[in-house]
């Protein structure tokens, strides 16, 4: 098939930012918006997110955004329709001695956004997650907003209400070449081309793969992360808090799951790999026996827990890991959503919606600017208070 498809705008990946960005651009306006996944609906990153939806950051305009999207998350059928699998289960977050000040400084930044986080004392916190061992924890923070999603509901939510208000989602339609000669720009794919003046990269840590066929190198690496669930003898409440454990060194997070299993995943760098192509979903031993050690020490009830399943995803982390969000500099009409850096789930609503607004001429509800890519050579990168990770 060799036809040529004209639209107002094209978004390429099918990911939660691309079904996101659609949504928001159709309903603020755009009458032809035309999306291209290569695969199906939610088969990226996104299918192998853990989906925690907290609001601690450091960085104020992460915590705004968090914020501002936990507000649609948790009121998703109301403000966009359809069921995504929201569970609030609060959040216990748990510091050595070096975090304490920046933890509590912290605490203090979400009461003002209007999140309930407090301190609590071991034994309050017993009260909330009676597995949790405190002994080596100097600083314990709960509030009781935060809460987890179901991935693929998310994604086809958002497309559902796009396709609704008139966009239109090709699957199975991978991008093979993009032209920016002159105002339109070509999009290749083999079921012939897609023409339009504005085009959207949403496609993760595909990106430098889309950037190659321009020439534009996109600052980020890719990085490998492993995700196991366990199971205990005991009950695992579904209801007990997301813990995330800043004393550890892999940074590990915890999240209860159905069948009484709770998952494990890390907010380290991961494995440094160069495609993100070449990942397979096996899980390694000795990355098991570590986490094993770590969640032995944190709830003693996990020393001898059994590892039932496991996954891996790409990170695609730029050089601060935080996103990179807004126009290409030099190319007039191409935007990027991408450098999520393993902790984009939660910030989608928000940035989606202030990247399409930007698009349209309109302005964003929630400033989007401090994550425009040229902060590298302008130097207003973005610096948290726990050192690079996806916790900043
Ligand atoms: C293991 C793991 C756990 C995570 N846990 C959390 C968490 O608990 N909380 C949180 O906030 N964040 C979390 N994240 C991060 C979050 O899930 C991601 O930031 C977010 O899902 C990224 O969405 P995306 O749309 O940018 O990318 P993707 O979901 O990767 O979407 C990109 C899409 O582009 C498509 N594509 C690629 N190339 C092409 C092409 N040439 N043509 C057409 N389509 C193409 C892909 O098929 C894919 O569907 C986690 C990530 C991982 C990997």
């Amino acid at each position: 098939m060799s036809s040529t498809t004209t639209a107002e705008i094209i978004v390429i990946g099918g990911g939660l930012y691309g079904s996101c960005i659609a949504y928001n651009l159709a309903k603020n306006g755009a009458s032809d918006v035309v999306v291209l996944e290569r695969n199906g609906l939610c088969s990226g990153g996104t299918a192998k997110s853990c989906a925690v939806i907290r609001t601690h950051y450091s960085i104020e305009a992460n915590m705004h955004h968090a914020v501002e999207s936990l507000k649609i998350f948790s009121n998703f059928d109301e403000i966009v329709g359809g069921d995504i699998g929201w569970r609030r289960t609060g959040y216990i977050i748990l510091g050595p001695e070096e975090h304490r000040e920046p933890m509590l400084k912290v605490f203090r930044q979400q009461n003002k956004y209007g999140v309930d986080t407090e301190e609590l004392t071991p034994s309050e916190a017993h009260d909330v997650h009676p597995l949790l061992s405190f002994h080596d924890v100097s600083v314990i923070g709960y509030d009781t907003l935060t809460g987890y999603v179901d991935p693929y509901l998310t994604v086809t939510a958002y497309a559902h209400r796009a396709r609704e208000l008139g966009a239109t989602i090709h699957t199975e339609t991978p991008v093979t070449g993009l032209k920016l000669d002159g105002g339109m720009k070509t999009v290749e794919t083999p079921r012939g081309k897609f023409q339009a003046p504005t085009v959207i990269l949403a496609v993760g840590p595909w990106t430098n793969q889309i950037g190659e066929m321009i020439g534009v190198e996109f600052p980020y690496a890719v990085s490998r992360h492993q995700v196991i669930t366990l199971k205990i003898e005991q009950d695992y409440d579904r209801d007990w808090p997301i813990i995330k454990d800043l004393t550890t060194p892999d940074k590990i997070y915890l999240r209860p799951e159905t069948g009484g299993m709770v998952l494990v995943g890390t907010g380290d760098h991961g494995d440094p790999i160069t495609d993100p192509d070449t990942l397979t979903d096996r899980v390694d031993r000795e990355h098991i026996e570590r986490i094993g050690v770590l969640m032995a020490n944190r709830l003693p009830a996990f020393a001898n827990a059994e590892c039932t399943a496991g996954w891996t995803g790409a990170y695609d982390i730029p050089p601060d890991w935080n996103p990179l969000v807004g126009p290409v500099e030099g190319y007039e009409g191409l935007y990027v959503a991408a450098g999520f850096s393993g902790h984009g789930f939660k910030l989608a609503p928000t940035i989606g919606e202030a990247l399409a607004q930007l698009v349209l001429g309109q302005t964003p509800r929630t400033p989007i600017e401090m994550y425009d890519m040229n902060r590298f050579s302008t130097g207003k990168t973005l610096r948290g208070i726990y050192g690079l990770g996806s916790i900043s």
